[in-house]
């Protein structure tokens, strides 16, 4: 087993070599290179602290990259952090237009990859460095005696190899996007679904690119959320070269009028234009619509069966030749284990966000800028931050998350003062103000 450490921002040395690190020196070890992981790489980098960013894929924002053919709903102005801006500025990067509105593809390949390519950042970011594990060095969770003084330890796996890295703090930008719920209605994989995988997507498909999967294909998209009407889209723009792709909408929801959302309400117009554009394919008769049915199970022969109740009676949906399913995602609290860390019990998000954001509760205009002190964990020196703190909640925007690492960069490099203020400004929005939740 290899362990590295990091002295002064120097890449790794190993213990055989003798190469010693005092621990005031260990680096804040950010685990996800997403936009949230990024921008706390770069208001580290700004403010000159040590740092590693640990990334699973083989490049930054590799989840983002999965949906890179989406355009997003927010302009270029929500989507850069501003630490990040301040650094770019200092190159010949050309800033996009802030009234425009990137795709995935555009965020990474326009503002993302450059960030990383910075020489303030580069050299310290990991990419095929998975995290498997995070602990705190010689103690287990049960542990307290001096806890709080020893330093993390972050174990990944590289090419089958165990590789770990010290830290002083840790923030996990993990993100929820590579762990999405099931089309079964109560939440639960059942082993019927899992056995389904290869006949169904749980991302938003690039129908364009895989057009043999769907073109005058029976699919169902399930999900009430944006995603969920991003795939519709795509397949109803199939739909026009292969007339004969049915497309059917099954949802939970009471009415489909709830899954449009504020539409010219939404300040995001972006975002509210999505559910004037699916309204137009319902009423135009182009999308089936099945509402409020919700899944019990799934059957695969030759053809997808989906059985499940509508209004108390109990109904076969059969004949799909593919599934779409968009119905959110969920963190995966696995690699915390053996750390203190506290979570909703409903919204699995960071316990203090959970009044904040939960879908019962609220519309996806009412969050509220939130810093260092909301997302302080038990375990001291560790952070939930990003899509990830929002657990099951669909309501993140990357704004809010830029506020989220501004924040605890200021704290852990001793700037309370800074770390307490509250610097964000997002734009009020209509949508989700059914209470229903689904905005993504
Ligand atoms: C289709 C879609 C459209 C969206 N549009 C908008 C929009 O318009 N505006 C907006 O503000 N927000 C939007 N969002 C919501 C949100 O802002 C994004 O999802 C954003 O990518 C979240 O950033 P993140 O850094 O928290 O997580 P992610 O982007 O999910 O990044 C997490 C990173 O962690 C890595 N990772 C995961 N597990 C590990 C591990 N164990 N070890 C190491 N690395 C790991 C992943 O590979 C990934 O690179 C959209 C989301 C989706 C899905």
């Amino acid at each position: 087993m290899k362990t590295f450490k990091i002295l002064n921002q120097q890449a790794c040395c190993e213990p055989s070599t003798g190469c010693c690190t005092p621990e005031s020196t260990l680096p804040v070890a950010i685990i996800g290179a997403g936009p949230v992981g990024l921008a706390a790489a770069a208001q580290l980098a700004a403010r000159k602290q040590p740092f590693v960013l640990l990334e699973a894929g083989n490049e930054v924002a590799a989840s983002v990259r999965s949906w890179g053919h989406v355009r997003l709903f927010s302009p270029w102005q929500y989507n850069i952090d501003a630490a990040a801006k301040t650094l770019l500025q200092q190159t010949d990067w050309q800033e996009p237009n802030g009234e425009e509105i990137p795709t995935g593809n555009e965020l990474i390949d326009l503002y993302l990859k450059p960030l990383a390519e910075l020489e303030q950042i580069k050299p310290f970011i990991y990419t095929n460095h998975p995290v498997i594990a995070l602990a705190r060095q010689n103690h287990d969770k049960m542990k307290s005696k001096a806890r709080n003084d020893q330093p993390f330890v972050i174990y990944t796996e590289v090419q089958g190899q165990l590789k770990t890295f010290q830290a002083r703090a840790v923030l996990d930008a993990t993100g929820t996007w590579g762990h999405p719920n099931p089309a079964q209605g109560n939440g639960v994989w059942l082993p019927s679904e899992k056995a389904l995988a290869e006949r169904i997507d749980y991302h938003i498909p690039n129908v364009a690119v895989n057009a043999s999967l769907y073109s005058n294909k029976k699919v169902a998209v399930i999900g009430g959320g944006h995603s969920a009407i991003n795939s519709l889209l795509n397949l109803a723009e199939l739909k026009k070269q292969s007339p004969d792709t049915d497309i059917t909408w099954i949802m939970r929801k009471e009415n489909v009028e709830m899954a449009y959302g504020g539409e010219q309400n939404d300040e995001l117009m972006a975002r509210g234009a999505l559910g004037s554009r699916i309204r137009q394919l319902v009423d135009e008769g182009k999308i089936n619509v099945v509402t409020p049915f919700f899944i019990s199970s799934l059957k695969g022969t030759e053809s997808i069966s989906i059985m499940g109740t509508q209004r108390g009676e109990n109904i076969v949906l059969e004949g799909f030749d593919r599934l779409v399913v968009n119905t959110g995602s969920r963190p995966d609290y696995t690699i915390n284990g053996e750390l203190r860390l506290a979570t909703d019990p409903t919204t699995e998000s960071v316990t203090a966000l959970a009044s904040l954001i939960d879908p019962n509760e609220h519309s996806c205009g009412t969050v509220e800028a939130h810093g260092e002190t909301t997302l302080r964990q038990p375990e001291q020196g560790f952070y939930v931050v990003g899509a990830k703190s929002y657990g099951r909640a669909p309501t993140f925007l990357m704004a809010t998350g830029y506020e989220q690492v501004r924040s605890i960069v200021a704290f852990l490099a001793g700037d309370e003062e800074s770390a307490k203020r509250v610097e964000l400004s997002l734009p009020e929005t209509g949508v989700c103000n059914s209470g229903a939740g689904g905005c993504c």
